[in-house]
């Protein structure tokens, strides 16, 4: 059993006991002591009773303008779609240092007047947006490649298929629109 704890020790950081330990890589024993040798996650092995310090060299990611976000819509606003922002493309395999979350403003949808944002946008749908404001996380979807990748229907919450440029519930054969990526439905991020 490997447990991970969050907190984040410095050297000299006091860790356990060697009663209590075996110090691992990245620990030294002193005195009785077991304390952290570098900056880094503790790491608990209960089967091997020791412990280790994970090395943390590498910040989590902070999305930068021009990154291309992968998000999820949380809600519409009025004139604002906010987005919980999962991963930033390229770095999908490391998650966001703190939920991170956007907003598309509806001038920043597509290059065409949009009338109401629920148009464009649903519920929970998944978007690929571009960070245009990385202080306030100003996100754009104005691009063939940019917009929704897979959208739910509004009635049945079942993944809508696209049907020309409509989107269509394959259940209840609702019809929805949506500002859809070019790929929309490939299963791409
Ligand atoms: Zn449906």
């Amino acid at each position: 059993m490997q447990e991970t704890k969050s907190e984040l020790v410095l050297p000299g950081d006091f860790i356990g006991t060697s009663e209590e330990f075996l110090p691992g890589p990245g620990t030294y024993e002193a005195d009785g002591s077991i304390c952290a040798a570098n900056v880094g996650i503790v790491q608990v092995n209960s089967k091997e009773r020791s412990v280790s310090v994970l090395p943390r060299t590498d910040v989590p990611p902070i999305p930068n303008e021009g990154n291309i976000v992968i998000g999820r819509i949380l809600d519409l606003k009025g004139s604002v779609a906010l987005v919980d922002i999962a991963c930033i493309k390229g770095q999908e395999d490391r998650a966001i240092a703190i939920p991170e979350q956007g907003a598309i403003h509806i001038s920043n949808v597509k290059n065409a007047y949009v009338k109401d944002l629920s148009y464009e946008f649903g519920y929970q749908d998944i978007v690929r947006a571009k960070v245009i404001d990385a202080k306030t996380l100003r996100l754009s979807t104005d691009g063939r490649d940019l917009g929704v990748i897979k959208a739910f229907c509004s009635k049945c919450t079942t993944a809508l298929k696209r049907k020309g440029d409509k989107l269509e519930c394959p259940k209840c054969k609702h019809t929805e629109t949506r500002k859809i990526a070019e790929d929309y439905g490939s299963g791409i991020v």
